[in-house]
């Protein structure tokens, strides 16, 4: 049996040590009071069948007082456990995700949202769940159960062999009846799976199943996994119910017998009154921890799977945290050299290479899926390249601490998450000192402001879960303001105005024209009508830079970036003349 991972979260969690020893000790006090008891109750009895033979009165006394510390100990032990497991659990939680904040983006990437949660919730949950009802079982069971055996020795040897000799067939019993619960369990939890994903699937994509008219198909599919899942409960439920019959019937069976032998031994002489009854309270208190015993290991196991679950991500290789932060130099802000980068086998970059200088407004363009966001991706330090590198302010990235590099560059992508909160702290994100002129700068400068201004409580307004509230424009200007409010040298700007209205996109581009004037800018342009005023224009293929110039340069040329632009311009004049 493996206690491994439960020593490393007191390893990991060091404060809990003292309460786990204290409630050791309490447990073990409650092991060593059983005994106690059966004794004190013998002893009553006794005197109760033979009056004057005891002082009956310090019984009640002794009797008294362990009843009163017990209890004691059962509050005090419960108050340190339940910490214990709370502190415990809570802090496997933290530390899983503050794996999670810190993994990098590449490792982050491939575990799936789902995955994740289900080990902070329910990995969590189960952990819990065994330090607050299980790990002391460990300690209590064992001594428990030696105590109170050696105590039906003490009381009758005979009683007790025959007592004994009646486990085997306790145990057999139990194991054939339970045995199923375990497998029809594991079926019900998988059947919840399922049901689980067929209600995520529907709430996630609830304006295309609406949009599709699939209620009743999806409908129909949660009612066929419910179905299965009310069926596996039902089956559970039967059997559980079969269990508990089987355990009400064995539970009397060992009380059966000592009980006629018993009464046969007080009647010869061979044994007392108070014995007899000391030795029915205190065969409780040993085949209640045997009939425990299995559940416990069990438990168990299925803690131990979740410690390991939750240590693999606690495990996960941290983003570096190495690396120097080097001063603003002239010229040349950010360089690539000869990029190669694949997320697997097939590369996305091959030999990319260009560098910005500053204050220009450089624009990336070329077909979809052509690797200009995974250029982003490889330039904030996201995913290390595989080859070649890249220098800001001529220093190399991996020289460079991440956080540090970072904060020289604002990355506003397409994904303009926003975090439930306040419009104003949605802003601020990027720099909590900010106050509210600040706030409010960024936001006229990202036109922002009159929108914001409109909405009920301006710029105190709540955001609903990722802004679902506020238009597709609206959000990336907010996202647009928290960037300008960064306030760094190199803004990457992955611009969706494909997807925004006319108005809206007018409004993007003013912002976006006001940030690229102060700072050097990268953007990526999916609309080439945008772009026509960049500095320069870099045209990306199969992972490399195939042309550069300005726009009229490359219209000239006759190259992929013309053939681009006609065919935008083609897409636009028929959709215009539709409309
Ligand atoms: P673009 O921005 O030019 O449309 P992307 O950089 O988004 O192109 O994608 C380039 C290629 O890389 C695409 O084939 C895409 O499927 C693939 N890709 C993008 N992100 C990932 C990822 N996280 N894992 C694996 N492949 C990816």
């Amino acid at each position: 049996m493996k206690f491994k991972p439960l020593l490393r979260l007191f390893k990991l969690a060091p404060k809990l040590k003292k309460w786990a020893w204290m409630a050791g000790v309490l447990v073990v006090l409650e092991a060593v009071s059983a005994p106690a008891m059966g004794e004190l109750i013998r002893r009553m009895t006794d005197a109760i069948f033979s009056p004057g033979s005891a002082n009956y009165s310090s019984i009640i006394i002794a009797t008294m007082i362990l009843v009163l510390a017990m209890s004691a100990i059962a509050w005090i032990r419960t108050r340190v456990i339940a910490r214990i497991s709370e502190q415990g659990a809570g802090e496997m939680r933290r530390l899983a995700v503050e794996s999670l904040l810190e993994m990098p983006v590449s490792r982050l990437d491939t575990i799936h949202t789902g995955d994740q949660l289900s080990r902070l919730t329910n990995d969590a949950g189960v952990i819990r769940h065994y330090l607050y009802f299980e790990v002391f079982w460990f300690l209590s069971l064992p001594l428990a159960g030696i105590l109170g055996l050696g105590y039906l020795f003490y009381l009758d040897w005979v009683m007790t062999l025959v007592t004994l000799a009646m486990i085997p067939i306790l145990v057999l019993i139990t194991t054939k009846v339970s045995g199923p619960v375990q497998k029809i369990s594991a079926e019900l939890q998988e059947n919840l799976g399922v049901v689980n994903n067929h209600t995520q699937d529907a709430l996630g994509g609830a304006e295309v199943v609406k949009a599709f008219n699939l209620q009743e198909e999806m409908e129909h599919r949660h009612d066929q996994a419910l179905a299965a899942t009310v069926a596996s409960g039902m089956r559970l439920a039967r059997q559980q119910a079969f269990v508990r019959m089987c355990s009400v019937a064995s539970g009397f069976l060992p009380f059966l017998l000592p009980l006629a032998l018993g009464g046969w031994f007080v009647v010869s002489g061979r044994l007392s009154a108070g014995s007899i009854v000391a030795f029915i309270q205190m065969l409780n208190s040993v085949t209640y921890p045997m009939s425990r015993l299995p559940m416990a290991m069990s438990e168990h196991q299925k803690s131990m799977a979740a410690f390991d679950r939750m240590y693999e991500l606690i495990d996960e290789p941290r983003e570096r945290q190495d690396g120097k932060e080097f001063s603003n130099g002239q010229g040349v802000v950010l360089r690539a050299e000869n990029l190669v980068f694949g997320y697997d086998a097939e590369p996305i970059l091959n030999g990319l290479s260009f560098e910005l200088r500053r204050g220009e407004t450089v624009a990336l363009v070329g077909p979809s899926g052509a690797g200009k966001s995974t250029v982003f991706k490889v330039l904030v330090g996201f995913f290390p390249p595989q080859g070649g590198q890249v220098r800001l302010y001529d220093q190399p990235l991996e020289n460079w601490k991440l956080s540090a590099a970072r904060r020289q560059m604002a990355m506003v992508s397409q994904d303009t998450f926003l975090f439930p909160g306040t419009i104003a702290e949605n802003i601020a994100l990027g720099n909590p000192n900010a106050g509210r002129k600040a706030i409010e700068a960024a936001a006229i400068q990202a036109n922002a402001h009159d929108f914001i201004t409109q909405l009920p409580g301006g710029y105190d307004h709540v955001l609903e879960e990722r802004g679902a509230n506020l238009s597709g424009g609206q959000r990336q200007r907010i996202s647009l303001a928290r960037a300008i409010l960064l306030d760094a040298p190199l803004l990457l700007l992955d611009e969706a105005t494909s997807a925004l209205d006319t108005e809206s996109e007018r409004l993007v581009q003013d912002a976006l024209d006001n940030m690229a004037a102060s700072r050097t800018t990268l953007v990526i342009a999916h609309r080439l009508s945008t772009i026509r005023n960049a500095d320069r224009i870099l045209v990306m293929d199969e992972g490399r830079i195939v042309e550069s110039g300005k726009h009229q340069e490359l219209l000239d040329k006759g190259g992929l970036y013309r053939q681009l632009y006609l065919r935008q311009l083609g897409a636009e004049t028929e959709t215009g003349g539709v409309a």
